[in-house]
């Protein structure tokens, strides 16, 4: 049904081999949610005008036992079919609390921390409590915890989306849009979306330099989130060519793999503690 009605398909070993693996995987990942086989990584963030860090997007890994690492491109839509995202992005929120209360015990600012929603926890009731309970008993400020929303998750669940997003701002909570300008973007629903920042998607990034059409696209997105008022955040910067874009369009943060691969919980406490300790304080003071 998938691609489109009126159309048959013949049984192929290939087809067959795909579901199979995604039954298992399906399995294996419910298994490995309570075995605790998945881990919270941060790809740091970075101010572009001062170089300095700004924060960090938690992004999940799962190493299977047999198969290695699974991309969360393939696991992500396996949970989200399955329901199973409540649980594991419940679980990350806990995760990135308690790994943020570590960070500031030791002294240490790491700026604010994104974690990724998807389209079902926004259908859940219960999502208001597990953004705010983790931070509450972990004692957190709630500004150092921004919420990545795609505009279509939102779009799915309109009536309510809107609300809990607005509410948990007013908890104090930031919200970005994730993948802007991928899907079916609507700017009569972009003005009633409550947000903080736009990303700009990897996929104009990628574009920079590729000729006017794509440069003006990722520079409109940049003037719009400035015409908004809200931060804009750019992922997936590979180059100098593209920092040296978007740093002259005005963009304010980014992220990507010219900076920082996503980094294991340790490897991430390393790097924030190597950071210069005035830069840290001055951070914590602004998000206070
Ligand atoms: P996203 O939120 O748009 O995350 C950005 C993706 O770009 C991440 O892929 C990141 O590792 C990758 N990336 C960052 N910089 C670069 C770069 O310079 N070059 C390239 N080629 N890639 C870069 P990742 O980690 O594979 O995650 C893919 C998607 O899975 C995420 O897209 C997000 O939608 C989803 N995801 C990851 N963790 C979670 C989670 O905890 N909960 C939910 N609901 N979704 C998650
Ligand atoms: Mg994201
Ligand atoms: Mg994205």
């Amino acid at each position: 049904k998938d691609a489109g009605r009126n159309r048959f398909e013949f049984f192929s070993e290939q087809l067959n081999a795909e579901s199979r693996r995604k039954i298992g995987l399906e399995r294996d990942l419910r298994r490995a949610f309570h075995e605790r086989e998945l881990e919270v990584h941060y790809q740091p963030q970075f101010d572009i005008a001062s170089g300095e860090v700004e924060g960090a997007e938690a992004l999940l890994r799962w190493t299977h036992p047999t198969d290695g690492p699974i991309s969360p491109g393939e696991f992500i839509p396996l949970a989200e079919e399955s329901g199973l995202i409540v649980d594991i992005g419940a679980w990350v929120i806990e995760q990135v609390c308690e790994d943020l209360r570590k960070i500031l015990d030791r002294g240490m600012h790491p700026g604010s921390v994104s974690i990724n929603v998807s389209a079902c926890q926004l259908r859940d009731a219960g999502f208001h409590n597990s953004v705010m309970d983790p931070i509450r008993r972990f004692d957190i400020h709630p500004p150092y915890i921004q919420l990545e929303v795609t505009e279509t998750a939102v779009a799915q669940n309109r009536d309510t989306a809107n609300s809990l997003l607005n509410s948990l701002r007013q908890d104090g909570i930031r919200v970005a849009i994730d993948d802007f300008g991928t899907g079916y973007s609507s700017l009569s629903y972009l003005q009633q979306m409550p947000f903080d920042v736009i990303k700009v998607d990897k996929s104009f990034v990628d574009k920079i330099g590729g000729g006017a059409t794509s440069d003006n696209i990722c520079r409109t997105v940049i003037r719009m989130a400035q015409e908004m008022g809200k931060k804009s955040i750019a992922e997936g910067v590979e180059t100098r060519e593209q920092l040296e874009f978007l740093e002259a369009n005005g963009c304010d943060v980014a992220q990507g793999w010219y900076f920082s691969k996503a980094l294991g919980k340790d490897e991430f406490f390393a790097f924030v503690e190597q950071q210069d300790q005035h830069t840290q304080r001055r951070k914590a003071l602004e998000i206070l």
